[in-house]
């Protein structure tokens, strides 16, 4: 038995390369990184790796993040530049430092020491990565997240953004963070996050989805009620809430999903479903007067 989902329709590719890692007995981890890189390298995908969104200099930083269900040890990097597949390094840090997360110079340095392949930073670069970043008005922000679960009860997970359009030079979101863009358990469960990123940190959305599950909530349940309860805590103390969106699955490989907004989209396979897309209904929705929290155990209002 193995599964797979990753977050909006550009993932499709990350979930056929997921598949055929999966289904020939391959690792989570394995999965997830050649589903991510599928995602990173390909320039169209305006949000991740090459042709990535830019930031107020005019570079493309990237984050992103892995963690291990079985060992539930995590590498990630922020604000990396000149490299196609920030995946790679996180994953390298991972398992070949003592650190969780490294920034920056010092991540640069890192890969470069890993022998990680290293681009010239503007061929990284789009001619649609510049025109977006004229119209400084556009909001643009995306991430792949995807979770695998494989045959031997092995789950895992990952992220890979270019975060915010126009962000400020060493912005990070909550992609490479753990427990708010992404978070994994072996034989509990896995989520992984995207929309932006101040709203989901500051409500560690990822963490919350897999105690829902934890708990003994359906991954639906689960993924509904920490979108409507991210949304609902972030209006309570006053603020309004950007998008937020989360891709769950549990231990026995059943997956779901919920957004505050319309449009969000992800992919999916296992044993009995070629890679597919589809569209999430919003749960609650930013832009209306939506339903509030309805309560679940311990977390009522
Ligand atoms: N969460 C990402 C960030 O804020 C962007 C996104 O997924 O839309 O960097």
């Amino acid at each position: 038995m193995w599964s797979f989902v990753s977050t909006w329709y550009f993932s499709k590719q990350a979930a056929q390369a997921g598949k055929a890692v999966l289904e020939s007995g391959g690792d989570a981890m394995d999965a997830v990184i050649k589903g991510i890189n599928r995602v990173e390298s390909d320039p169209e995908v305006e949000s991740v790796g090459k042709g990535g969104f830019l930031n107020e200099n005019g570079e493309l930083a990237l984050d992103a993040a892995v963690m291990d269900g079985n060992t539930m040890k995590t590498g990630a990097v922020c604000a990396v530049r000149g490299f196609e597949n920030p995946i790679n390094i996180a994953r390298a840090v991972m398992e070949n430092t003592k650190h969780n997360i490294l920034i920056g110079a010092g991540a640069e340095s890192f890969a470069r020491n890993m022998g990680i392949k290293e681009s010239d930073m503007e061929s990284l670069i789009t001619d649609h990565a510049r025109d977006v970043l004229k119209k400084a008005e556009e909001k643009g922000h995306d991430t792949i997240g995807a979770i695998a679960l494989d045959s031997f009860g092995k789950m895992a997970v990952g992220t890979s953004t270019s975060g915010a359009n126009m962000k400020l030079m060493g912005r990070v979101g909550d992609s490479p963070l753990i427990g708010s863009g992404f978070y994994v358990e072996s034989g509990v469960g896995g989520a992984a996050a995207t929309g932006l990123g101040e709203d989901i940190m500051r409500t560690c959305c990822s963490f919350r989805c897999v105690e829902f599950m934890r708990m003994g909530l359906t991954p639906k349940e689960a993924v509904e009620k920490t979108v409507i309860l991210a949304h609902e805590t972030i209006i309570r103390h006053g603020g309004k809430p950007d998008c937020i969106a989360l891709i769950c699955m549990n231990a026995k490989g059943e997956y779901a999903a919920a957004a505050n907004h319309k449009g969000f989209t992800y992919a999916f396979a296992d044993e009995n479903t070629p890679p597919q897309v589809t569209e999430v209904t919003p749960i609650i929705d930013k832009d209306e007067d939506g339903p509030l929290f309805d309560g679940v155990a311990g977390y009522e209002r």
